[in-house]
């Protein structure tokens, strides 16, 4: 598949998203306006982009820094308020450019990505808001850093870069059900003084609210079926 159809009308799709959000939220005894919605744009067609846009939605995560070069460096000289949230794996070599593009990158992961992150921080005379995300279900083809490493990863960063961790994110095993690890997630963000917590996508934002999730990482079920190879 070289074309995948938009979903049949995004932004509806995209208040619908939003209004589950809310009721979750309110069933969890919290406010609605405390967890924040990132459209996942990954792979998706402007066409299904641009009604999103214009509904209000502001927030989009992407997972490769080139792709969302070419998606968003030209739009985003257009949309002052947009916030732009790198969700997947960096590559050291590429910290520069994340750098200039994204206000968030959520996949801090290893003290070699720290170190280059703090190194293009000094260069560029900005810096991202960073959350460092943990392997909650230690699958080895996933990034993150181990649970049991977590908060010395932390203190680390902390202590070697001045970083100031602004949350934690995780992305469980997709065989498992998620809430024990949303649980997990939560329990390592308390015990070090972190507040905000990503998690949560398509399948389990819901969940994921009612554990505790700050902002919740949505693509499919807003925009509908990727783009694929
Ligand atoms: C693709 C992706 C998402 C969104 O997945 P959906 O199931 O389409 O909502 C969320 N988080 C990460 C890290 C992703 O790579």
């Amino acid at each position: 598949m070289t074309h995948a159809l938009p979903a049949a009308d995004p932004a509806s799709a995209w208040r619908s998203v939003k209004d589950r959000m809310a009721a979750a939220a309110r069933a969890a005894g919290r406010r609605a306006e405390d967890v924040a919605l990132v459209a996942v744009s990954k792979q998706q067609p402007w066409d299904a982009i641009e009604p999103v846009l214009h509904a209000g939605q502001r927030v989009f995560g992407e997972n490769r820094v080139q792709e969302a070069l070419a998606r968003w460096g030209g739009p985003r000289s257009a949309l002052p308020d947009l916030e732009l949230r790198l969700i997947g794996p960096l590559q050291t070599n590429k910290a520069d450019d994340a750098l200039a593009l994204f206000d968030v990158i959520e996949t801090l992961d290893r003290p070699g990505l720290a170190t280059a992150l703090a190194k293009a921080i000094q260069k560029a005379g900005k810096a991202p808001r960073l959350y460092v995300q943990v392997n909650t279900g230690e699958e080895p083809q996933k990034a993150g850093v181990a649970p049991a490493e977590a908060d010395a990863f932390i203190a680390a960063a902390r202590r070697d870069h001045g970083f100031e961790i602004e949350g934690l994110m995780c992305i469980p095993p997709a065989a498992e059900p998620p809430g024990p690890h949303f649980a997990l997630l939560a329990k390592i963000a308390a015990r070090n003084g972190v507040t905000r917590l990503s998690m949560g996508m398509s399948g389990d934002f819901e969940t994921a609210i009612r554990f505790g999730a700050t902002s919740v990482r949505v693509g499919s079920a807003v925009f509908g079926d990727r783009l694929t190879g």
